[in-house]
């Protein structure tokens, strides 16, 4: 369904959001105070405006109240980055995502009603690490600090062996939910279903349990 985002911000972070969320079919409102920054994405956003979030009557303007999802990109400049957040809050913005530097401003922006905080840095290093810390992680979507959602390379001692053969549940506690070969991708995978070099696995369960399945296949 196409949704209707105002991204506050356009450096790396915020440019990119804009991309990938018209790349989805989004209508996307950009602003920034810097023209230059503007003037680069208005060949992508749906609509491209140079002004200063801090200021209550241009958020009015720029009808940020019919948004119902507004993303504040702003990191560097705390005091812009929190009267954003709060000038949106009080125009009772739906969701409000907020891009925080450190766990203090993250805190910050929660209690001023941001209802989603990102640390950007913070977690594509703690996702880098994870990747290089396995020979056969892929990538990964975490659950809750619990349970992650991952995808794994097939390790080479699963070749030619069923899922019944392998007992993956019964034996580790976790579940694998597909099977990918190629382009194609089997989402419900048979008892019966082999798995071989080349294919990825996508499993589901507690961290441990994962770890310790890829431990023994290492
Ligand atoms: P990144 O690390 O993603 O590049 P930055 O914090 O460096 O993020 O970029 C934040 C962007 O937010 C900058 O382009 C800056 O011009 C913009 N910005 C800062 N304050 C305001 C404001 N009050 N209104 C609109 N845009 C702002």
């Amino acid at each position: 369904m196409k949704k209707q985002f105002i991204v506050i911000g356009l450096g790396r972070f915020g440019s990119s959001l804009v991309h990938t969320l018209v790349q989805n079919g989004h209508e996307v409102l950009a602003v920034d105070k810097n023209e230059q920054l503007v003037q680069d994405i208005s060949g992508v956003a749906t609509h491209a405006v140079q002004a200063d979030c801090t200021d209550e009557g241009v958020l009015k303007e720029l009808g940020a109240r019919n948004f119902t999802h507004a993303i504040v990109a702003i990191g560097d400049d705390l005091q812009a980055s929190i009267l954003a957040t709060l000038l949106l809050k009080e125009l009772h913005i739906p969701k409000i995502t907020a891009k925080a530097k450190n766990e203090m401003h993250g805190q910050v922006l929660i209690k001023i009603g941001a209802d989603h905080i990102v640390y950007p840095e913070r977690d594509m290093a703690a996702r880098l690490g994870n990747q290089l810390s396995s020979d056969n992680l892929i990538d990964y979507i975490e659950l809750s600090p619990d349970h992650n959602l991952v995808e794994l390379k097939a390790p080479p001692a699963m070749n030619g062996k069923s899922l019944q053969q392998l007992n993956i549940r019964a034996k580790y506690g976790c579940t694998i939910m597909a099977i990918k070969k190629g382009i194609h991708i089997n989402i419900s995978p048979k008892a019966e279903d082999e798995i071989n070099t080349g294919d990825i696995l996508v499993i589901i369960g507690s961290n441990t349990d994962i770890r310790d399945l890829e431990e023994d296949y290492e």
